[in-house]
């Protein structure tokens, strides 16, 4: 029995019962059906109260039975028993009533609030819109340019704001379900909002066209927020069961679409990258009162923000007092340029200030509970700072290193204490990134694995487990992308055609202009290192020769790209383009016109077959897992599901078709095709099966 039912003063009361969320499960809606049922045939009932726990009014559908069979009655049929109803029905909402949970509420006569709860329809967010009303009955409350922002954007609103729309009729001061039974007792007239006329400002057919418009452009790639235009412009302009059956329609479609099946794996694969196989749920944690971060530069400050984000006092320490004021003012600077953005209050500034201490003396971080290195990306450098923290941080202390490539074994193994050293790599901006590559290494003991992941989500991060290799999932895959990109030069492509083709594919950037703000001298370093671990490395000299010229991007105001002094944006440069070519010349290449598809293919291939070799070495734990490091660290679209997702969705036998065109062609010799690859597509399987 997921809800219970009682009678209070002539009021049923229904209450849900499904924790955590009162998710709209199969044995929840049919306990609300029973529940009207059986007031609607009880002469003593003179009106019903619908209400969940304090927490939550309801989440909506339960994501826990998504890939199973659904049974009746489906919450439209629900829905039509509330429109059936011949007593007053009042929705009395605690937490938050969303999606589906908002539905239900906006199919009773009245909705009483508890105050700050969250009510709203962020269907959006998964490709799909509200399909159970939702969209018919939201604008026949509140102001339709309101609907649809709300239902386009899936932002939620508190009760009191819902008041003021006339969403919510009343905020409980007190006890909530006492002032909905009060209200109930008056036994107010039965308001059904599908008898209520939409409410569009102005002309309703000009209104449309702007409001479309405006969703057009700000919602590329994303076909939902446009169906949820077309749907409320429905519910202005035809009868309500039309406008229904036209809902209902658009879902079904949204549901099938590659951009909702993608964003629907995101939303599960971000749940499930805390899971690790030989690392319990209940594996008790360590607690994390008090960090330090060593090194005040780029990675270190950010790192700091984000503790002092999430309340957790925090030290950082540089080797002098110069460094570590830079440090300090770039993060004043940072949180004043939200301040004045009007996205964080200056007291709020404050107080997260006042939780970052510096120091120049390591001694500093003696009492913390973790501590992150952020020094220089030199392992003589990084050992020695983890010796000297052996000697200083306490016992049971976690020592975590942001290296972006080196070997954590090896940094471990600069202590007497391996097991107690992980990797935690932030990416820049630290304090925006949502990615945290968790790196597991040979010794880390389980419980320090789980409070770094656990802290990874404290953090307000996506906190994904890697193994150890060179540059761990994403930097490796990345090596590989960039390599094509490079090669598309060699063969005839220009930086802005690549960038164009892939950024119109839904990348958030193209790889130069990517490089150009990164800066070109950091992969410049790095390939100078790999030339003498890895002497047989294929790479295009091209990118050298820009390095050589002191070209490192938007910082010089040169790169692959000119920038004008201010300005950010990549301008296409001439003389870059001719060194090209003559590069090409130099090496003997006759420059051909590179399709747009081929430079997607290859570029976006090339990161989902050394995915597939990470999987295939045991990197990483789950497909789904590479997915969320492109999608929370990358920029790849979520849309397109994550390179693994993608490759799956274009099927894996049609993507080796064409790796293997590929390996006849310019440097194909460097198309190494994952064992794993090649079995899974020959059984028409899937990376995410
Ligand atoms: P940075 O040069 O901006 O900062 C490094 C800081 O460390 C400097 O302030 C320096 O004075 C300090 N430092 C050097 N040796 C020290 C020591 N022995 N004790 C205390 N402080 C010391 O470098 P960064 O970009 O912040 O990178 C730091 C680490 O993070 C590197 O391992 C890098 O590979 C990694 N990383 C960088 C990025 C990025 O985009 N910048 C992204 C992910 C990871």
């Amino acid at each position: 029995m997921s809800a219970h039912y009682a009678v209070r003063d002539g009021v049923a009361v229904i209450t849900m019962d499904n924790p955590p969320v009162n998710g709209l499960g199969n044995a929840l809606r049919a306990a609300l059906m029973d529940g009207l049922k059986r007031a609607e045939a009880d002469a003593a009932v003179k009106a019903v109260v619908i209400i969940g726990s304090a927490k939550a009014f309801s989440g909506g559908a339960d994501i826990r039975e998504f890939n199973q069979p659904r049974t009746k009655p489906e919450l439209p049929e629900v829905n039509e028993q509330q429109d059936a109803m011949s007593k007053p029905l009042v929705a009395a909402i605690g937490g938050f009533a969303l999606g589906g949970g908002l539905e239900l509420a906006l199919a009773c006569h009245y909705r009483i609030a508890a105050p700050r709860a969250q009510l709203g329809l962020p269907e959006v967010k998964l490709g799909i819109l509200p399909g159970s009303g939702g969209t018919q009955r939201l604008p026949r409350i509140v102001p339709m340019a309101e609907a649809v922002r709300m239902m386009t954007t899936g932002a939620t609103i508190t009760s009191e704001k819902a008041k003021e729309l006339g969403l919510v009729d009343e905020i409980a001061a007190g006890d909530l379900l006492e002032a909905a039974v009060a209200f109930a007792k008056k036994n107010p007239p039965l308001r059904r909002i599908r008898d209520m006329k939409p409410r569009v400002d102005g002309n309703t057919e000009e209104f449309f066209r702007e409001i479309r418009e405006k969703v057009a452009k700000e919602s590329r790639g994303y076909p939902a927020p446009l169906e949820i235009v077309a749907c409320a412009e429905a519910a202005a302009t035809k009868p309500f069961d039309e406008g229904r059956k036209f809902e209902r329609e658009r879902f079904a479609h949204l549901v099938q679409t590659p951009e909702s099946r993608a964003l629907r794996h995101m939303f599960f694969a971000e749940r499930q990258t805390t899971r690790i196989p030989d690392v319990p749920e209940d594996t008790p944690v360590r607690e994390i009162r008090k960090a330090a971060v060593i090194g005040a530069g780029t990675m270190g400050g950010g790192i700091a923000m984000c503790f002092a984000n999430a309340g957790i006092p925090v030290t950082m320490t540089d080797v002098s007092q110069a460094a570590v004021d830079k440090g300090l003012e770039k993060i004043k600077a940072n949180y004043a340029g939200t301040v004045s953005k009007g996205r964080l209050k200056q007291e709020e500034m404050d107080k997260r200030l006042a939780l970052i201490q510096t120091a120049t003396s390591l001694d500093a971080v003696k009492d913390a509970d973790i501590v992150i290195e952020a020094v220089f990306e030199r392992m003589d450098v990084k050992q020695d700072t983890f010796r000297k923290l052996d000697a200083i941080a306490k016992p049971g202390a976690i020592l975590a290193t942001n290296t972006s490539t080196l070997d954590v074994n090896q940094i471990a193994a600069a202590t007497k204490r391996p097991q107690e050293v992980v990797g935690t790599h932030f990416f820049s901006p630290a304090n925006v990134m949502r990615l945290l590559e968790v790196v597991r290494a040979k010794q880390t003991d389980k419980d320090v694995l789980a409070t770094t992941m656990k802290l990874g989500k404290k953090l307000k991060k996506v906190p994904v487990v890697s193994g150890v290799c060179d540059g761990f999932i994403g930097n490796r895959m990345l090596e590989k992308y960039v390599q094509q990109s490079l090669f598309l030069l060699d063969e005839g492509a220009t930086p802005a055609q690549v960038d164009g083709a892939l950024q119109r594919w839904g990348m958030a950037m193209g790889p130069f202009a990517m490089y150009d703000m990164a800066g070109n001298d950091i992969g410049w370093e790095i390939r100078k290192r790999r030339a003498q671990e890895r002497p047989h490395m294929q790479y295009s000299k091209i990118a050298d020769r820009i390095c050589e010229r002191g070209w490192f991007g938007q910082k010089t105001g040169r790169g692959w790209y000119r920038y004008e002094p201010g300005s950010r944006k990549p301008i296409p440069d001439p003389e870059v383009e001719a060194m090209i070519s003559s590069y090409r010349e130099e090496i003997g290449v006759r420059p051909r016109s590179v399709p747009e598809q081929e430079i997607i293919e290859r570029c976006i291939y090339a990161l989902a077959n050394e995915g597939a070799h990470i999987l295939d070495e045991g990197i990483a734990l789950r497909a789904s897992d590479i997915d969320m490091v492109y999608l929370t660290g990358y920029g790849f679209p979520p849309y397109r599901g994550g390179p693994m997702f993608y490759a799956d969705s274009v099927g894996l036998e049609r993507v080796l078709k064409s790796i293997q065109s590929f390996q006849k062609g310019y440097r194909g010799e460097q198309w190494k095709v994952a064992p794993l690859f090649e079995k899974l597509a020959k059984e028409g399987k899937k990376f995410n099966g």
